[in-house]
């Protein structure tokens, strides 16, 4: 027996135990209607990760019933941000793949009586549904004979009627206390160009309808879907039982994963993207899979987040503090150190000449990363907030007579400060004390301040991109996503950087260090580091 490590999983050793089930099958099922966000990394994760811990399998499904909105282009970007996130499926299929078995199942409830053709409007249907507390009003369309039913179904389908013209529903209970069982829609007509099957078809299944057939028809035995799915499902079990699946598969739901200053709303997405209130799907600030890989954040970490925020069954919002925390733990274990400095001051060691290499280790917390070397000499550049004319009370970092450590090469003394005509530093000058060289310091001198530093003379210029989330917090100028719209979320300058980085290979993230984890890429020839995200949890910091 499998042991279990959260309610699905319970459910599913109770199915195996009574024998309902042997080969466990689920499937992934997206709408091509949008590219994937983190909110599917949790449904992959569940899908996925279920299926490889039965040793079963789970297919990509392509939910594709609404062809307005479908697109070729998001079918291949799903496909490829489902391999990045390092999962493989067993079958790749469509609803659209079913079709004609769809269409032939709704001909046999019609025949049983169990569906009908209606001629009202969705606006007089919603009108006679009924609410929560009373009940709904009979269609005058509902006692149709199934002779009369069947051949205006075969009309629809022919395209005799316009959009909205008819439709087809079940017939099942207008006094269901469960709203979706109030004879539902399960066909629509709409003259629209599908993707996939062209102009072939008129009339398209509805989700609830289409949904259950296909995980039969895949052999799916348990349907995982998100919470908002519940209500629905006794339609899923009634479309079943009504077509006499056996084994029918078992739909259970899950909570959606949500995380505080996110839309996870493909329609929000979009809107984003549409009117270029972003640079695209995968803009580094996109809580898309391919903005996530974009920005650097390694596809082990957006599974170890879903993985430990769990499956559960009650609905919660997660902070996006704790999404950073897993990918900063990632990077720190995995990601090299170089240096950057972001707002560059000249500091001049005025008793150094000629130049060494330093070591620099590569990953301390990697066993056996080992050290790379980097150049020091007497023209350096350091970080302007590292220096302070006007020092606060233990203030470690440089101040004019006072000492720090360069990071790795040797302790400084600031003996003189150049301003500019505002009465700013514009270059330190310093005298370093030669027995303090890092790993043989015999100085006796004591620094509290480690400040990082690159060379001047072989400094590459690189530009630096920081973000900020998209969406300001809640509370920022009420609800709406449009009012808490973040403009000045990215911020773009240039920095000096150590060539290691400008040559580094794109792509690859690095600790910048006491600044950040940053991913090196190119544009235009020229080198950009990116941030990944902060060294320490400033989200709440203002
Ligand atoms: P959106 O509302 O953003 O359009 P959706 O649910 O319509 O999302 P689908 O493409 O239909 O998007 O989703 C595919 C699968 O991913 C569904 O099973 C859905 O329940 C699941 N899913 C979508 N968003 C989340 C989320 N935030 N957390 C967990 N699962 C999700
Ligand atoms: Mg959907």
């Amino acid at each position: 027996m499998i042991e279990a490590t959260n309610f699905i999983e319970q459910i599913i050793n109770e199915d195996i135990d009574a024998g309902k089930v042997t080969a466990i099958q689920t499937r992934f099922p997206p709408e091509p209607n949008g590219y994937l966000h983190i909110g599917h990394a949790k449904s992959m994760f569940v899908n996925f990760g279920i299926a490889q811990k039965y040793g079963g399998k789970c297919n990509l499904f392509f939910d594709d019933t609404n062809p307005s909105k479908e697109k070729t282009e998001f079918v291949d970007a799903i496909r490829g941000d489902i391999r990045w996130m390092g999962y493989e499926w067993a079958k790749e299929c469509y609803a659209s793949d079913f079709f004609d078995v769809i269409y032939d199942c709704a001909a046999r409830l019609i025949k049983e009586g169990k569906a009908f053709v209606c001629d009202l409007s969705a606006e007089e249907i919603k009108n006679l549904r009924g609410t929560l507390t009373e009940p709904g009003k009979e269609s005058p369309y509902r006692n149709r004979s199934a002779e009369e039913n069947l051949r205006l179904f075969t009309e629809m389908r022919e395209g005799k009627y316009a959009d909205g013209e008819k439709c087809l529903r079940a017939k099942i209970d207008m006094s269901s206390p469960n709203l979706n069982m109030r004879d539902p829609v399960i066909y629509r007509i709409l003259h629209a160009t599908h993707h996939r099957t062209g102009d072939a078809w008129c009339v398209y299944p509805m989700y609830d309808f289409a949904h259950p057939i296909c995980d039969y028809l895949q052999g799916v035995t348990h349907s995982l879907c998100t919470l908002e799915f519940e209500d629905h499902r006794p339609l899923y079990d009634w479309v079943g039982v009504s077509l006499g699946f056996s084994p029918k598969p078992r739909q259970i739901e899950f909570a959606r994963l949500n995380v505080t200053n996110t839309v996870m709303s493909k329609r929000y997405l979009k809107k984003l993207v549409e009117e270029n209130l972003v640079h695209g799907w995968d803009d580094a600030r996109m809580p898309t899979i391919t903005g996530l890989r974009n920005r650097g954040i390694p596809a082990e970490a957006i599974r170890d987040f879903c993985s430990r925020v769990g499956v559960a069954k009650a609905n919660s919002e997660c902070e996006y503090s704790y999404f950073e925390a897993c990918v900063r733990e990632y990077l720190n274990a995995n990601a090299e150190r170089a240096m950057a400095v972001f707002s560059p001051l000249k500091l001049t060691i005025t008793n150094y000449e000629g130049s060494e290499e330093v070591d620099f280790e590569i990953n301390q917390t990697k066993e056996g990363a080992g050290v790379r070397k980097v150049k020091f000499s007497k023209n350096l550049y350091i970080e302007s907030s590292d220096f302070s004319l006007d020092p606060p009370p233990k203030y470690f970092r440089l101040k004019k007579e006072g000492y720090v450590r360069l990071k790795n090469a040797y302790i400084v003394r600031c003996d003189d400060v150049l301003l500019d005509e505002n009465g700013n530093a514009k270059e330190v000058l310093c005298t370093y004390i030669p027995e303090s060289r890092s790993g043989s310091d015999t100085s006796g001198i004591k620094v509290k301040g480690v400040i990082h530093w690159v060379d001047a003379e072989t400094a590459a210029d690189v530009t630096v991109k920081q973000y900020q989330s998209l969406l300001r917090d809640a509370d920022y100028a009420g609800q709406d996503f449009n009012e808490r719209f973040n403009a000045e979320s990215e911020k773009i300058f240039t920095a000096k950087a150590e060539p290691y980085l400008a040559e580094a290979k794109e792509g690859t993230p690095f600790q910048l260090m006491r600044t950040g984890y940053y991913k090196k890429s190119e544009e235009n020839g020229a080198a950009v580091l990116s941030e990944i995200v902060s060294l320490k949890d400033n989200f709440n910091k203002k």
